[in-house]
């Protein structure tokens, strides 16, 4: 038989989950991803727990900010105190 071409096995879903790499994904590989998880149940569980031990995780460290994330930011409140009525 043939292999279903694209499909990702539960295996090739676990191992993108516990190596960090779904981020790195494309969009194709990303929704393939998906469509697992919308198929399956065991590793739609499994990727639920592994996302919250990873905020637990780093809640606790506390993470590092995103300086892209922090410039937005800051661009944010300086159009704000420009103000329109300046
Ligand atoms: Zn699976």
């Amino acid at each position: 038989m043939m292999k279903m071409p694209g499909m990702y096995s539960c295996h090739d879903v676990q191992e993108l989950v516990t190596c960090g790499t779904v981020e790195e994904l494309g969009a194709w590989d990303r929704l393939r991803f998906r469509m697992h998880l919308m198929m399956c149940h065991h590793c739609a569980r499994f990727v639920r727990q592994v996302r919250s031990l990873g905020d637990a995780v780093r809640r606790l460290l506390g993470a590092p900010p995103d300086p892209e994330r922090v410039q937005r930011l800051e661009e944010a409140v300086m159009a704000h105190c420009d103000g329109p009525d300046r």
